[in-house]
């Protein structure tokens, strides 16, 4: 477990440069790491998982992606970067895991609900995903997409508020929750992703969040449940990208700038 703390310090040290974010990120103390660290190791066991009822998994991932819509909607007009249209699918996949692919689908694994996560916190693994498409990360990354795994997905009828301000058919053609078969993806679609786009997905995430509302220290609940399961080497949501307790200490450097800021995007990055 040493190990892999002090890769994960490592790689923090290195972090600059070019890497693919498009912001300047707020730069991470080793003694902030060393703290995340130490919250991380105190307590929290292994999650169960709950039955729920289809119905229940899209209902609790659409009130989600409703809540952040417009403010997600709003950030990536500002960033004018990536693609803003967004459609939303659910897989059958019951690991903690999300991903964003080509043409600006967000798949949701059913897993996500499935192992209890609370509303603030289905916010922000949505609004993660959304902050790849929004900084073209998914464009830029499928070049290093080495392998394709097929998983089956049904689309999530919600009506975002970019397509709902002009193409509502679009919206509700989506209602009708259909089967589609998609090359993917999910996890493998992080696997492209570098440290830096990560981290840059979870300030912009934080970011949206703020704008809608959304409360950013229940939504920290995730990067806990996160570090603490990497650190049983259970899979999880970013597999490919392991969140230590680097990333812990990151999300809080970002939420403490996005709250001095009152929600600003960070500079531009050279
Ligand atoms: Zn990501």
């Amino acid at each position: 477990m040493g190990r892999r703390a002090l890769l994960a310090l490592s790689g923090l040290l290195l972090l600059g440069g070019c890497s693919g974010a498009v912001h300047q990120l707020p730069p991470v103390s080793t003694d902030q790491v060393a703290a995340a660290l130490a919250e991380v190791r105190s307590g929290g066991g292994g999650a169960m998982l709950r039955a729920v009822s289809d119905d229940e998994v899209r209902t609790a991932l659409r009130e989600a992606v409703r809540r952040i819509d417009a403010a997600a909607s709003q950030v990536c007009r500002e960033m004018n970067v990536g693609t803003c249209q967004w459609k939303f699918a659910i897989s059958r996949e019951h690991s903690l895991n999300a991903g964003a692919l080509d043409g600006g689908l967000v798949v949701l694994n059913r897993g996500l609900v499935e192992n209890g996560l609370g509303e603030e916190e289905l916010c922000i693994v949505i609004a993660h995903e959304i902050a790849h498409h929004a900084a073209n990360h998914v464009v830029q990354g499928r070049r290093n997409a080495a392998i394709g795994a097929t998983v089956g997905a049904v689309l999530l009828g919600v009506a975002t508020a970019a397509i709902a301000s002009g193409q509502r058919d679009g919206a509700y053609a989506v209602h009708n929750a259909v089967q589609i078969g998609m090359r993917t993806g999910a996890m493998i679609g992080h696997l492209s992703f570098s440290k830096e786009q990560e981290r840059e997905a979870d300030y912009l995430g934080a970011l949206i969040l703020y704008r809608a509302g959304v409360d950013l220290d229940k939504a920290r609940g995730l990067y806990l449940t996160m570090a603490r399961s990497t650190e049983r080497n259970e899979t999880n949501i970013l597999d490919s990208h392991p969140i230590g307790p680097d990333r812990l200490a990151a999300w809080d450097r970002a939420v403490a700038e996005i709250r001095a800021s009152n929600g600003r995007l960070p500079p531009r990055a050279r």
